[in-house]
């Protein structure tokens, strides 16, 4: 069975390139009927805060990533990592280094002097003295391999070799008794049966060291894929210079939708033919490691916006306006009552086909919340010169004597008034249009007219005419 995981360190937000590797685990554990888990690496517990930890739980559910059982915590297992030190002690694969500060400084300061990479060099490696003295500070270090070469057959990058003599003997267990990264990651990932390691590549140079420990205790080596890191438009690693990197940014400040982050995503690095819109559903059905691509793939706020607005066009309406209703209601300074929401969800139909992001659908709605005097923007303001008062008047006068109020009716009055004045439609929709929404675009205006209702629209319309 297909074991994945997704292996956070919280000590910050749940960023994109994070969410990118946690669908790709979720979607490869589907696909293959498996399980996909989440851990939390917070053995670094000065750098783990709660609220990254909360950020990560709160950005996956929003992604609909769910794992399976309980979220683990890496530092639960930290005793479970120094029996496995251990174990390497008694097998021979690890040692004791008691080597000092000084004496590390030391070796360092002579490989920069030489020029040459610095690799540690104990001589406790293949000593069997005792410690220096019964109470000296010590690391328990692999005892890595130091002839040959280390291969991986990695799913994303192909085959991938390392020199061992480039390999040093990397601590496991510090000398205060605390695991390292390097070790803790390779114990849990045993214990819990992964059998995929999907993550980013900038991770592929310790999957060499993992599997050293990984070899000297005869566990099974799991298949790994390292997926390239998502990149800024400029090529360089996608970071805060080139925009939001945090998914609660995408979500909040952005207002994206999450099935179009994460289609984005999905197409960012993986690709089936030249689908652009994929469902989850058949994202659970293709999704496999061979059409991951090698190269890193560039972020494209344009691209995720045009996604974005294909969602908001799918989405319901009564959802939409439960979306829009905050940010309308931080706009109004007040809450949106439920009445407003019902009449929110009504404008939806107009106004979705407009808005790439939550707040342009906020904002296209805001005129239904607006009073008279309606205050009108400068395009508007355009609009509403010349003869256009004038012609406000006639509809006003049309409209006010329509025996009913529907989207048919009012489109017969208007077009009434434009033939009885000679001129085009759009010469009085678009004065009538500023007036009603203090906008030059808005959803269909006889759509709007039904959504302000009589009074309203009437009110409005009296306020610019002559
Ligand atoms: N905790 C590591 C990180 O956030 C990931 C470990 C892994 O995926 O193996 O970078």
């Amino acid at each position: 069975p297909v074991i994945t995981r997704f292996a956070p360190s919280p000590t910050g937000f749940l960023h994109i390139g994070g969410a990118r590797t946690a669908l790709f685990n979720w979607l490869f554990a589907r696909h293959h009927g498996g399980k996909f888990l989440l851990r939390i690496e917070d053995t670094d517990q000065a750098r783990s805060t709660q609220a990254a930890i909360d950020a990560i739980l709160d950005g996956m559910k929003w992604l609909g990533l769910d794992w399976h059982g309980h979220e683990y915590y890496q530092s639960q297992f930290a005793a479970r990592h120094a029996e496995v030190a251990q174990e390497l002690l008694a097998r021979g694969q690890a040692y004791r280094c008691y080597m000092t500060q000084e004496e590390l400084a030391d070796q360092r300061a002579k490989a920069q002097a030489e020029r040459r990479p610095f690799k540690v060099n104990s001589v406790w490696r293949d000593c069997s003295a005792d410690a220096p003295t019964p109470d000296a500070p010590f690391v328990i270090r692999l005892k890595a391999p130091r002839e040959g070469e280390t291969v991986i057959e990695d799913r994303v990058q192909g085959r991938v070799a390392v020199q061992n003599s480039e390999i040093d003997d990397f601590i496991l267990l510090r000398s205060d008794g605390t695991p390292t990264y390097m070790l803790a990651v390779v114990v849990d990932d045993h214990d819990m049966g992964v059998t995929h390691v999907i993550r980013g590549d900038d991770h592929l140079n310790n999957a060499f060291r993992q599997l050293g420990i990984i070899r000297a205790m005869g566990w099974p080596e799991p298949i790994y894929a390292h997926v390239p890191l998502i990149h800024g438009q400029d090529g360089a690693k996608m970071s805060k210079r080139h925009g939001a990197t945090g998914v609660e940014s995408y979500r909040d400040e952005l207002g994206m939708l999450p099935e179009a982050l994460s289609n984005y995503l999905l197409r960012l690095g993986w690709g089936h033919g030249d689908e652009e819109i994929i469902s989850r559903e058949d994202a659970i059905k293709w999704f496999d490691l061979d059409h991951v691509g090698r190269s890193p793939s560039r972020f494209d706020l344009k691209k995720l916006e045009n996604l974005n607005g294909h969602y908001i066009r799918e989405a319901a309406n009564g959802r939409l306006a439960g979306l829009a209703a905050p940010r309308l209601a931080e706009a109004l300074g007040r809450e949106v009552s439920d009445d407003e929401l019902a009449l929110l969800a009504e404008a939806m139909e107009g106004l979705k086909p407009r808005a790439k992001n939550l707040n342009e659908l906020a904002d296209g709605a805001a005129f239904l919340f607006k009073t008279v005097p309606l205050d009108v923007d400068e395009r508007a303001a355009a609009l509403l010169e010349g003869q256009a008062p004038d012609l406000l008047a006639l509809v006003h006068a049309a409209l006010a004597a329509l025996p009913d109020w529907t989207a048919e009716a009012t489109e017969r009055a208007v077009r009434g008034v434009s033939e009885a004045a000679g001129v085009k439609l759009g010469q009085v929709a678009q004065p009538l249009r500023a007036a009603l929404t203090g906008r030059a675009t808005s959803p269909g205006i006889f759509d709007v007219l039904v959504l302000l209702g009589r009074d309203e629209s009437l009110a409005r319309i009296a306020d610019k005419m002559t």
